[in-house]
């Protein structure tokens, strides 16, 4: 599917919207009657208005997911039966890959490029892996011996509650509910407030594919409500979250002060990309780009920091401003525009806030402004700053903007010294030709994925989370599995 530009933009008009809650099966109005607009960052212009769920509706949720999973048309029926409906879900997503990847660009600003050949697919493709997968999975029996059979089994927790960011709706709302609804459980989703439309199609659709009422749930409205009040709720078993690692941290507060339920978070980072004297440049060049400016650098497992051995910086600099020079930005709907916009005016602030500090302390290499177009300027130029040293606000925090932050070093010990020196460990990238260098770097290195001569490797086959206060537990593989499953334990004297 090809869609122009001026097609995008008809699609885009004839768009209509869900916008109200989703429970037990219906769409429903907030019990407060109130509702919150959702914006395009693109424009600036109001999209729709959206139910502002809040703790009674969250509760009506999750009662509605508690009957579901008693009532045992979805938690006790088999994989196999299971997989059916979700390949179902699989195959409607891709008939619709048009309009859940113009929800998310139109509510968040990425590129349609994007949307449509990564996001929605990948959406697709998640849930059918997750699907495929859940009917292969064997239970154990241990080895007692005698006169005992003790059966190990994997068994659904019960209710789920998933709060999910902004800057990939869809595909972070797949990531959660893939595998918890594979393994059985019912789910009540709450997406960000900038970002719920695509969420709520998705509930129709999995409805439509088989998924008995009450099973997904989604509760659009503001975190410190909705969120908390899921957080909280005595009837949740486990609140998976991804987000910021501040708020990660209030949930497990939650947990604490209501009822222990589990909590498996992926949070913030900021993610190294080392870069040895060795290296293939120009590929290196191409990925560390890719690596920051993908999504508007609004990627938790962006690569921020560029770590470069001293005798190729200027090398790598020339390289990498080129690449930045190439990046077109305006219209998401364009697809010719290869960075859209940042999630709002607000979050533009907070980047530029980051941007105008490193100007005094750093050297800006390229970009460095705001840009308007169609009215909004939540867009954010490509920017690059050099000479940035361990102790500079941009080396240490995250911004998640297109903004990457330069260091060099001389040796291995002092690279590998100066990417672990981050209270986040989600991922980080090697570049050299040395097979020995590659692998006792990738060892040294702490954090949940390393990607040697690429960055941020990923996919449905293999784990991604974090280590510190990047997160535990970890999305995708059959790894994801363990967060939505306890193991239960049966012995059998005969
Ligand atoms: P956020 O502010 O932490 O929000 C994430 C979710 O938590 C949203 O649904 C939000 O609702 C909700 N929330 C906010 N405050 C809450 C509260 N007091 N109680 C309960 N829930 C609350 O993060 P964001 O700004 O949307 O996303 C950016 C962050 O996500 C970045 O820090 C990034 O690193 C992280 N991220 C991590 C990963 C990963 O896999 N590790 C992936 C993507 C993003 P509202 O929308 O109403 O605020
Ligand atoms: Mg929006």
């Amino acid at each position: 599917m090809t869609f122009t530009y001026d097609e995008w933009k008809r699609e885009a008009a004839g768009l209509a919207f869900r916008n109200d809650l989703y429970i037990d099966g219906q769409f429903v109005q907030a019990a407060s009657g109130k509702r919150f607009e959702t914006v395009n960052p693109a424009t600036g212009q109001v999209l729709t208005d959206v139910a502002l769920g809040a703790a009674e509706d969250v509760d009506r949720a999750v009662q509605a997911a508690r009957r579901a999973f008693d009532v045992g048309r979805w938690s006790r029926i088999s994989p196999g039966e299971r997989k059916e409906v979700l390949l179902k879900l699989a195959a409607l997503i891709r008939e619709n890959v048009p309009e859940l990847a113009l929800l998310d660009t139109l509510d968040m600003g990425k590129t349609i490029t994007d949307s449509s050949t990564i996001d929605a697919p990948g959406s697709a493709h998640f849930f059918q892996w997750h699907a495929e997968a859940i009917d292969k999975l064997y239970d154990e029996v241990a080895p007692t011996g005698g006169r005992d059979v003790a059966m190990i089994r994997r068994m659904p927790l019960g209710v789920v509650g998933a709060v999910v960011p902004w800057n990939f709706p869809l595909d972070m709302a797949t990531w959660k509910l893939a595998p918890a609804l594979a393994a059985g459980n019912s789910v009540v989703l709450k997406p960000a407030e900038q970002s719920p439309l695509s969420a709520l199609m998705l509930a129709e659709l999995a409805s439509r594919a088989g998924l008995p009422d009450g099973v997904l749930n989604v509760v659009t409205g503001y975190g410190q409500d909705a969120g908390q009040a899921l957080g909280r709720h005595p009837d949740v078993d486990c609140l998976v979250f991804t987000g910021s690692t501040a708020v990660g941290k209030l949930f497990q507060r939650y947990a604490g002060e209501s009822n222990m339920k589990q909590v498996w978070l992926e949070t913030g980072g900021k993610s190294p990309n080392l870069v040895f004297a060795d290296a293939d440049l120009d590929a290196a060049a191409d990925m560390a780009a890719f690596g920051i400016f993908f999504n508007q650098g609004e990627v938790c497992s962006a690569n921020s920091r560029l770590l470069v051995h001293s005798s190729v910086k200027d090398e790598m600099l020339d390289r990498l401003r080129d690449r930045a020079d190439k990046i077109v930005l305006g219209d998401p709907l364009d697809p010719s525009t290869t960075m859209g916009s940042l999630v709002d005016a607000e979050h533009a602030d907070r980047v530029m806030g980051f941007v105008d500090r490193a100007k005094q302390e750093a050297r800006l290499v390229c970009g460095g402004e705001r840009q308007s177009f169609m009215g909004s300027d939540a867009y954010v130029a490509p920017t690059i700053f050099d000479n940035v040293e361990a102790g500079h606000e941009i080396a240490r925090e995250e911004v998640f903007g297109p903004v990457l932050a330069v260091q060099t070093f001389d040796t291995e010990a002092e690279a590998i010294s100066i990417a672990n020196h981050s209270v986040y460990g989600l991922a980080a990238s090697v570049w050299t030709r040395d097979l020995g260098r590659a692998l006792s770097v990738s060892e040294a290195l702490v954090a949940g994925t390393v990607s040697v001569n690429t960055v941020d490797a990923l996919s449905a086959m293999t784990p991604f989370g974090g280590v510190k206060q990047s997160g535990f537990g970890r999305d995708l593989s059959l790894h994801s599995f363990d967060k939505y499953t306890a193991l239960k334990t049966t012995w059998i004297k005969f």
